[in-house]
C-alpha cells in the first residue's frame, strides 16, 4: 500500500550537449518517508535534485509537489512552497557567524524574501535565535555559534547547511550527500538528527554514497545509473539485487 505522494517526478529528460544526464526518470516520493537515491558518480543524481528545486530546467517532463507543478518555477518560489535543499557543495555566507547563517533562512522562509524590518520583529527575532541555537546544538555545533562560518571544517560546514535547511521546517527536505567529507562521528551524529526529524514526519529525499547512511535511514531506495532508474524497492530488496550490484559497484557486495 502506498501513502500520499508528495513529490512526483514524471518523464524527466535532461541533456547537457550530447550527454544524456537524465533519461525518462519517474519517481514518486511518499509523505513522511525517507527516499534514498543511490548510484555511481555521474549517474545524474545531483542533476535530478537540481531539477526538483528549479536550478535546472528539464528538456521534458514535470515535477509536481502536492499537486502543484514546480517545473518552470524559480528556486525561491519552490522554496516558499516548503521545499528546502542541502547541496553537495555547502552554500553558506562565509563572512557571517554560524548563528547568523542559520537565522537568515528562518527570516527568509517566514517573510518570503530576505527583506525584513528588524524593528517590528524583535520578538520574532528572539524566537528565531532560540530556535537557531537549538538546531545548532542538536547538530553538535553549539560551541561554534559565534565563529565565522568560513573558517569551519568542511564537515562542519555541511552540518551548518543542514541546520539552515532544518530551521525552515520544510515539508520536503532534499539532501545531496549530506555526510560527504564528514568524520565517522559526525556522520553518526547527522544520521541521528535525520532519524529524529523523520520521527517528526518530515519527508526527505537523500542522495548518498555512504551505504551505512543509506541503510540507516532509507525507507525506499531508487537506483540511478547513466541517467535512468534501474531499480527501486525496500533496502533489503536493493541490497540483494544483482543488477544494482553490477551497476553500482561493478559486482561488489553492498
Ligand atoms: P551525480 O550527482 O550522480 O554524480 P551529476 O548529476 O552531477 O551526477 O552529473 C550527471 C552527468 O551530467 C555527469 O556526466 C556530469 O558531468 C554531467 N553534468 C552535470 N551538470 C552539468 C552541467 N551543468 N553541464 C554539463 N554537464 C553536466
Ligand atoms: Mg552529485
Amino acid at each position: 500500500m502506498t501513502g500520499n505522494i508528495v513529490l512526483n517526478i514524471s518523464y524527466v529528460d535532461k541533456t547537457f550537449g550530447g550527454l544524456q544526464a537524465l533519461s525518462n526518470v519517474n519517481l514518486e516520493i511518499e509523505e513522511g518517508k525517507t527516499h534514498a537515491i543511490i548510484g555511481p558518480n555521474g549517474a545524474g543524481k545531483s542533476t535530478l535534485l537540481n531539477v526538483c528545486v528549479g536550478r535546472i530546467k528539464p528538456d521534458r517532463g514535470t515535477v509536481t509537489f502536492n499537486g502543484e507543478i514546480l517545473t518552470g518555477k524559480e528556486p525561491f518560489e519552490i522554496n516558499q512552497l516548503g521545499v528546502a535543499r542541502v547541496f553537495q557543495t555547502p552554500e553558506i555566507f562565509p563572512q557571517l557567524s554560524v548563528l547568523d547563517n542559520v537565522m537568515i533562512p528562518a527570516f527568509a522562509s517566514r517573510d518570503g524574501s530576505f527583506e525584513f524590518n528588524p524593528f517590528t520583529l524583535l520578538s520574532d527575532e528572539t524566537k528565531i535565535r532560540d530556535e537557531a541555537l537549538r538546531v545548532l546544538s542538536d547538530l553538535g555545533l553549539g560551541d561554534q555559534v559565534n565563529n565565522v562560518s568560513g573558517s569551519m571544517s568542511r564537515g562542519d560546514k555541511r552540518r551548518l547547511e543542514l541546520a539552515m535547511g532544518l530551521i525552515q521546517r520544510p515539508k520536503l527536505l532534499l539532501l545531496d550527500e549530506p555526510t560527504a567529507g564528514m568524520s565517522r562521528a559526525d556522520t553518526n551524529r547527522t544520521i541521528e538528527t535525520l532519524i529524529r526529524i523523520k520521527e517528526r514526519g518530515m519527508t526527505k529525499v537523500i542522495i548518498e554514497h555512504d551505504m551505512h547512511v543509506v541503510f540507516s535511514l532509507a525507507d525506499k531506495i531508487s537506483v540511478l545509473a547513466q541517467g535512468a532508474i534501474i531499480a527501486e524497492g525496500a533496502p533489503d530488496e536493493i541490497r540483494g539485487n544483482p543488477k544494482v550490484q553490477e551497476a553500482y559497484l561493478g559486482g561488489a557486495q553492498i
